[in-house]
Order: C-alpha cells, then structure tokens, then sequence
C-alpha cells in the first residue's frame, strides 16, 4: 500500500513542485532524492523518478540521508549554525543524538533501543481515541493542553543508565495500562465522550508528554557534556523531525540548552516533518562540495540496480559511551 501510494503521488508532487517555485526541469541543475534509510519499495520510487529526470535532463544526481536532511535543513533557516554542532532527531522511527563533525560526519552518542518518541506519541493517541487523520502527535499535544502534567505518575525511562540512549516501549506500556485502569474505551472518539472522561485523557496525554520530553531533556543535559568533551566549539544543538514541532518540546529543550549555555535551534513545524525542501537543501550541500553521481544514460533501464540503502546508520556509534557510561 505504501508504494502505491508513492506511486500514485511522484509525478503529481514534482509537478506541482515546479509549478509553485515558477521552474521547468531545464532551470535544474542536479537531482536530489532520499536513497535511505526507509522502505526500499518506497525509496525505489522516488529513486527511480529522480533518474528518470536526470537521464532526461542530463542532471547529476545527489543521494541523500533521510536522517541527514533533517538535521541540516537547520543550516537553511540559521545561517550562523556551522558544524561542529549537536543534533537531536526526534521522529515516528528515529531518536537520535549526533554530533555533526562535518557534511557526512557524525558520530552517533545515542539512538533508542526501542521505540521512538514519535512512535509512543501515535499509539498514545489512537489509545485515547484522537482524530489522527494528520499524525498521533499533534493531537496528543493540543489535548495535553487541557490535562494536569502531575496528575498521573508514569516513571521516566532508563533513569539507572547514564548513556545518551532511549527507551519509549516502556512508557508506552505504562500509558496503556493508565488508559485501561480508567476504563478509556479508545472506539469512543473524544469528541463523544463525557467531560469526566475526556479530563482523564487529558490528564494523561499531558503526564505522557511531560515524561517522554524529561527523557529527552536529561539525555539532552548528558550528550551535551559528551559533546563539549569530543568538540570543545560547539554552540548550538538543533532539534529537528517530526516531533520537534511539539511547542511543549521546544520550549523544554530551549530551557535546558541555555542552562548550558548553548543555542538552541529548531526549524519551523513545516521543515521539521518529512518535507522535501529539507532533501533539496541536503543535496545542495553535498552538490556544492562535489558530492554527486553522473547523469544516468537517458535510456536508464527500468529494472537497474539502485544504491538504495533501507538500513544506513548516520555516523559511527561513540565506542567510549560505553565507559562514560560506567
Ligand atoms: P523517520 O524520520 O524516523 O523516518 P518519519 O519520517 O515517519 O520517521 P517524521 O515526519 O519526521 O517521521 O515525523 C513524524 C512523527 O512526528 C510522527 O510520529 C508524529 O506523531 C510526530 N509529530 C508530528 N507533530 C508532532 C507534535 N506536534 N507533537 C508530537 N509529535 C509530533
Ligand atoms: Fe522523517
């Protein structure tokens, strides 16, 4: 279903790309497209398009990290953020803290050994009945709104770790017993159910929230220690990806980024979901340092091996985490 999806929206989504930005394919100067990590029947889609108009075009073509784009799209919006920086990846697949040495190179200080926050946001909010024709996340943010943050005690996960690593299963299996013990009956959308009910999913879409950004903070405080260690010069941390549009998120981390003296530096909502302008940038970064393939044959063949790369880690895991750790 994904790839036909995909399938259906390509031609129709680059059009109006060009379309809205007052372009033809002959303005073009090269071809960025995502090869990784993901889906690869849904890579090979995008993969495929972007070949067959760089064939056409006779345009390079520049592969790009799904995970690195978020990060970078950054340097769009702040010109004064230079590498090195810090970067927190919060979407539906990743949590990841990077530090971002240069263009391609990362040194991962932590990733979750399970879930990621974005995940624990979506299942919250199909569990409490919210409209989620959009995402989980927003909706869970606007109810939090109405709830008191305190009012349910869920524990805030891997307290006895010290590593910059995360864990959202568990907090996830703490919200769904709360919504059980409530007796939530999550058929019943929101917007049917009484005052009574709808306080206690408040109450608990805003204890949730407080909890998984508590776990994002205190890895935050600890990869920003790790950080200065590795790269004295670092002044900003970026937060970026699906979850970073979170008002309560960004105003959390802002907080706990300035009681170490450093930036905090957030896109806006729109760049911090899956956007494409985040690829193009990425692509214009690497192209102007002469990362990019040749022009594919005009007459590429339909069935060519593409560099599609489904799992692709971005960077090199931080091997003395470990003993930080201890
Ligand atoms: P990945 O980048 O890991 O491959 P993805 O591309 O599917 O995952 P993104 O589009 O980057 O994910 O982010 C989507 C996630 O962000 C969803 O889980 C969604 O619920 C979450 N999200 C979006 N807006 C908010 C918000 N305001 N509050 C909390 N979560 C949010
Ligand atoms: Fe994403």
């Amino acid at each position: 279903m994904a790839e036909e999806a995909h399938s259906l929206a390509i031609d129709p989504v680059v059009q109006e790309a060009l379309h809205k930005a007052n372009l033809t394919e002959r303005d073009l100067s090269a071809v960025a497209v995502t090869i990784g990590p993901g889906l690869s029947l849904c890579l090979r889609v995008g993969v495929q398009k972007a070949r067959k108009i760089a064939g056409q075009f006779n345009l390079p073509i520049v592969g790009v990290h799904h995970m690195e784009a978020h990060a970078l799209v950054a340097r769009l919006i702040e010109q004064d953020l230079r590498f090195p920086f810090l970067a927190l990846l919060i979407s539906g697949g990743h949590n990841l803290l990077v530090l971002a040495h240069n263009l391609g190179q990362y040194t991962q200080l932590g990733t979750t050994i399970d879930d990621a926050i974005g995940e624990a946001f979506d299942k919250t909010a199909k569990w409490l009945g919210l409209d989620m024709r959009r995402s989980g996340g927003p909706a869970v943010e606007k109810l939090a709104l109405e709830g008191d943050a305190e009012s349910v005690k869920f524990s805030t996960p891997m307290k006895q770790h010290k590593d910059c690593n995360f864990s959202y299963a568990g907090l996830k299996t703490q919200v769904r017993l709360a919504i059980e013990s409530k007796n939530i009956d999550f058929r019943i959308p929101i917007s049917s159910t009484s005052c009574q009910d709808r306080k206690s999913r408040a109450n608990i879409a805003a204890s949730f929230q407080r909890v998984a950004v508590l776990h994002l903070e205190e890895r935050c405080e600890r990869a920003i220690e790790w950080a200065l260690k590795i790269e004295p010069s670092i002044k900003h941390l970026v937060v970026s990806g699906g979850v970073a549009s979170n008002k309560y998120v960004r105003a959390r981390l802002d907080r706990a980024v300035k009681n170490n003296s450093l930036q905090l530096v957030c896109p806006p909502p729109s760049l911090c979901t899956d956007n494409g302008v985040m690829v193009a940038w990425t692509g214009i970064e690497h192209f102007c340092v002469g990362r990019f393939d040749p022009p594919p044959p005009a007459d590429d063949p339909e069935d060519f091996m593409y560099d599609l790369r489904p799992r692709w880690p971005l960077g090199e895991e931080f091997a003395e985490g470990r003993s930080e750790a201890r």
